[in-house]
């Protein structure tokens, strides 16, 4: 008989205590924090869905690996094995350390992008946008329309829309586009995968133009999972091969290794072109750390290395997605407007839907995320127009057509009882929605607003 159940390939070695709240802690709480997640303490926390990023448990392998941490200065054993990892399993020449994604982000706009440069990507990511941003380049999203519907259950959501790209190019020139930025598993999104065919298509595209292509790989396993699921000649194909072959389209990659890595902290610049790696050389030591340690002890080396290895097993990156999944249908079963299909990384409940007597100016996914805290202190994140941020033209509010909040799971961190208890608070605040408030601003930070944003609730 075909087995359809599957269940995690570890089991538990270690615990880690969770502090339970009173309804009127967190009502104080979530007040003291500005309404803003992201400013509770995670003492006062009971399940953390805020974000997979960095969150992730460590096998005992990686934690035995910290002890073998060469913290030289220049030249450790185990940056080594670093680039050893990254070669074998994503394919590029040159690694280039950094203390997390961003720090990679920084560093491959300094050395692309021009003032006046536009970079086209299949949906922003925050930072990776603020980086380009930064760096003198206007974003320009090229992603198909069927991403920005939380209600289409295309199964490749995250691709790349030939046709904007293409007309990009023909209205500003393929000179003013250094690269396309190329997320897997797109974030914003919901978390959803681009196809195989659609990367190759995108290279294509692009080769015919000089215009390279950086991967946003900080998703690429997941992306990985999907490809193997539900495009048509990968079924056989292990989760490694298919990883090799999305990279190989690709000129060099920025990487969070705080997501599929399965780590706490860490990211990497890959590129394979030498005298772009050598540029990003001498910009590393500047802002990260030397060449071979990029801001990262040995020790966290170490664990990258062995984590990329645990990550692209079959067993664990069914159970990972399997969990999100145990989630999001959880969730579809009692008629909670969520973002489909299900993503890799999370549930993406639309709170537009959810709270329609909150108008968009008054934040209804910040809203929703402080009240769902209230309700159980779980513990989402917002991803709407206070993610969003401000036009840089005009300074008015982007009002994105996704008004989602995010319910991310760290890998290998919760049960599915946690999950049961996370679905029962969201399905509850559903059915006394009428009762939760718009929110004001009370202070707007310039840059990445949503991470330090504190608000109140409209009166
Ligand atoms: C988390 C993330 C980043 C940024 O990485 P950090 O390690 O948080 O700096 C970039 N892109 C995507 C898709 C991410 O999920």
């Amino acid at each position: 008989m075909a087995k359809t159940s599957w269940a995690e390939p570890f089991k538990i070695k270690m615990v880690e205590h969770l502090r339970m709240t009173t309804r009127d802690e967190r009502t104080r709480a979530i007040a003291e924090a500005g309404y803003n997640t992201f400013l509770l303490k995670s003492e006062d926390v009971y399940i953390d869905l805020l974000t997979d990023s960095g969150t992730s448990a460590m096998s005992d392998r990686q934690w035995a690996g910290l002890m073998l941490g060469d913290e030289a200065y220049a030249g450790s054993v185990n940056f080594y094995h670093f680039e050893d990892a990254v070669r074998r399993f994503y394919g590029y020449k040159h690694l280039i350390p950094t203390h997390q994604g961003r720090g990679a982000e920084h560093i491959l706009s300094k050395i692309c992008i021009k003032p006046g440069d536009f970079i086209p990507g299949n949906m922003y990511f925050t930072t990776t946008r603020a980086h380009q941003e930064l760096s003198g380049a206007r974003f320009v999203d090229v992603i198909i329309d069927a991403a920005h519907d939380p209600a289409n259950e295309q199964p490749f959501k995250g691709n790349v829309d030939l046709a904007k790209l293409q007309n990009l190019i023909d209205r500003v020139g393929a000179k003013k586009i250094p690269y396309l930025c190329l997320q897997c598993n797109v974030n914003m999104a919901g978390g959803q995968p681009v196809s195989m065919k659609n990367i190759r298509e995108t290279r294509e595209l692009c080769r015919k133009h000089g215009i390279r292509i950086f991967l946003d790989a900080t998703r690429a396993v997941e992306n990985a999972y999907f490809i193997k699921l539900r495009e048509p000649g990968y079924g056989s194909k292990s989760i490694a091969e298919i990883l090799l072959e999305i990279c190989s389209y690709t000129d060099g990659c920025t990487c969070s290794a705080k997501k599929d890595s399965l780590v706490n902290i860490g990211g990497w610049l890959s590129i394979n072109d030498d005298d772009l790696a050598e540029q990003a050389r001498s910009l590393v030591v500047l802002y990260e750390g030397l060449h071979t340690y990029g801001g990262l002890a040995g020790r966290d080396m170490e664990a990258i290395a062995i984590g990329i290895g645990e990550s692209v097993q079959f067993d664990h990156i069914r159970a990972r997605i399997g969990q999100v999944e145990y989630l999001g249908h959880k969730l579809q079963a009692a008629g909670v407007p969520i973002v489909k299909p299900i993503g890799g990384h999370g549930i993406f409940v639309d709170a537009a839907t959810f709270l329609p007597h909150i108008p968009r100016e008054q934040f209804p996914a910040q809203a929703l995320a402080a009240a769902l805290y209230v309700d159980s202190g779980v513990r989402a994140m917002e991803r709407g127009a206070v993610s969003a941020g401000r036009n840089p033209d005009t300074g008015q509010n982007i009002f994105p057509k996704l008004e989602l909040i995010r319910l991310t799971i760290p890998r290998r961190v919760y049960t599915q009882a946690h999950m049961d208890v996370t679905a029962e608070s969201v399905i509850d605040l559903r059915d006394n929605a009428a009762s939760i408030k718009g929110l004001k601003f009370i202070y707007e930070p310039k840059y990445l607003r949503f991470f330090q944003a504190r608000f109140e609730p409209v009166a």
